[in-house]
């Protein structure tokens, strides 16, 4: 989690001596800076477009969870409908996708098209619902930069997912470096 500490801690880089420590502390108390997490400071808008097949909680869930593991990075994600600029990055909620070696996908991400976008398929081909397992996070990972962990590995970015997982401070690391810096 590099993106913790100070608020103000841009003060302390020049200072050496304790009592210039103590001069600096004094000034943050008095400018109403505290020791807590610093807010994310990478904005990021993402198109977010829905087949109407895909219920309206499954949606939020996905894009909760997304926005969640990405603020524990320090990017804060947000999901609009109509993009006040032209989009970088798209997410759709689709129907299905096709089976790769007979093996049911649910999720893709094309990075090399403008705008990048992960799609996120609700059911097989055949109809039967796909299990996601923070499927929006792992796939808008993929255009943030991030490439797979080893198969069997418990990690948000295996190829299978995961329920439960977090980005690792590397994964972060890479997150924020392809993520724009917001004021
Ligand atoms: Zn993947």
């Amino acid at each position: 989690m590099r993106q913790r500490g100070f608020r103000c801690r841009s003060v302390f880089r020049s200072d050496h001596t304790l009592g210039a420590l103590l001069a600096v502390l004094l000034v943050a108390a008095l400018a109403g800076c505290s020791a807590v997490t610093a807010p994310p400071h990478h904005q990021v808008e993402i198109l977010v477009r829905a087949s109407p097949v895909w219920p309206a909680t499954a949606r939020t869930e996905q894009l909760a969870t997304a926005q969640k593991r990405f603020a524990e990075c320090g990017i804060a994600l947000t999901f609009v409908a109509a993009p006040s600029l032209s989009p970088l990055r798209e997410l759709s909620f689709i129907e299905s996708l096709e089976a790769v070696d007979g093996r049911a996908i649910e999720g893709r991400a094309l990075t090399l098209v403008r705008p990048q976008r992960a799609d996120i398929a609700w059911s097989t081909p055949a109809g039967t619902p796909l299990d996601h397992k923070q499927t929006a996070a792992h796939e808008l990972g993929h255009l943030f930069g991030l490439g797979h962990a080893p198969v069997h590995s418990i990690n948000l970015m295996a190829p299978h997912g995961c329920k439960f997982c977090r980005f690792s401070p590397g994964q972060c690391e890479i997150l924020s470096a392809n993520a724009p810096t917001g004021p």
